[in-house]
């Protein structure tokens, strides 16, 4: 496939080049195979002067809130040098040298804020997992440049008009959430959580606080949400004209994203792997394909208040990629 699409024909000899990918989140065990992955990033380093895999820190609690563990896992969830023949890099994003802010002047994102290593690169190679997602009813390319590569505080930027939603019969009245909340936005009130969205800012720590799922459904502004990790992608990709491609797994396609600690069911049978060097294309394609061998919008029954088209409209008229196109079934 690799060499049927030459997605990475994009790959300079002088280039440095980022390979960004979801190492998945402990407990989860949806993330990309290593060994397949490795496939890829062997044939990447032979192209170029250097490489490297990365991912960026997460705005919820975990073991990917902060760099050291997050590239431990990364390495125990079989990322090794052995494996990929890269090394792992995970910046520390609360550094300033590590912070790249991109101006793109759109109608939701005027300046990004972008994890500086993958601005510097010479070429982008993204390997995505294409499965479903809370937020945006499915997630692949986009979702893994638009969010993946935003600093803290660019992932903050893109939730922020997005509150959680509480599930009343779920909630224990703990106050786990209470404690975690950096804007004083939960009280208990008859014994239940409640969020007043107007102090919400949307960094989800609540989420990751809450251990009877209580606190996870957003339905408000997937719209919004949406539109800026599209407009994300754009600043990812603004000096990387020809010069990125992207590998979307359609395999292990679970309801919800790599980044839930745990097991989540699966959605769809694993339909394949597709490559181009077009992220809109590569998503509508993939979804497209996923939804055929379902025989029904799977994203759509998995997440009925989202429309994951959102994503992919957007990017198309900002001018990422194109909705259309064809598909080479090897
Ligand atoms: S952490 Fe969850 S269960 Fe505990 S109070 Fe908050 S919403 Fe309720
Ligand atoms: S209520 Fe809003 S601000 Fe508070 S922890 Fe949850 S997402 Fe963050």
């Amino acid at each position: 496939m690799l060499d049927a699409s030459n997605v990475l024909g994009v790959i300079q000899k002088k280039d440095k080049v980022a390979v960004k990918m979801h190492f998945g989140e402990e407990g989860n065990t949806g993330f990309i195979n290593p060994e397949y992955a490795g496939v890829i990033t062997k044939e990447i380093a032979k192209k170029c002067a250097s490489a490297f895999l990365s991912d960026t820190n997460t705005l919820y609690p975990g073991r990917r809130i902060k760099s050291d563990e997050h590239k431990k896992l990364a390495l125990e969830h079989g990322f090794t040098k052995e494996v990929t023949g890269l090394d792992v890099i995970i910046p520390d994003d609360t550094k300033k040298e590590n912070k790249a802010e991109i101006e793109i002047n759109h109608r939701l994102i005027k300046t990004a804020k972008i994890v500086r290593l993958f601005v510097d690169a010479g070429a982008i190679i993204a390997i995505n997992h294409f499965k479903g997602h809370i937020l945006t009813s499915f997630g692949g390319a986009l979702k893994n440049l638009g969010m993946g590569c935003a600093t803290r505080e660019g992932k903050l930027a893109q939730h922020c008009d997005v509150a959680p939603h509480v599930i009343k019969e779920n909630c224990v009245a703990c106050g786990a959430c209470i404690k975690v909340c950096p804007s004083a936005a939960i009280q208990l009130i008859n014994k239940k959580a409640v969020v007043d969205k107007a102090k919400c800012i949307g960094c989800a720590n609540c989420i990751g606080a809450c251990q009877t799922m209580a606190m996870f459904v957003f339905t408000e502004s997937g719209i919004a949400v949406q539109e800026k990790i599209a407009e994300y992608s754009l600043a990812v990709l603004r000096d990387k004209e020809n010069k990125s491609g992207f590998i979307s797994f359609a395999v292990k396609i679970n309801k919800e994203c790599d980044c839930w600690n745990m097991e989540n069911p699966r959605i769809a049978p694993d339909v394949g792997i597709l490559a181009s060097n077009d992220p809109v294309s590569i998503d509508k394609a993939s979804l497209d394909v996923v939804n055929k061998a379902c025989g029904k919008d799977i994203f759509k029954a998995a997440h009925p208040n989202q429309d994951g088209m959102v994503q992919l409209r957007h990017a198309q008229e900002i001018g990422l990629g194109s909705l259309d196109y064809e598909l080479i079934t090897l």
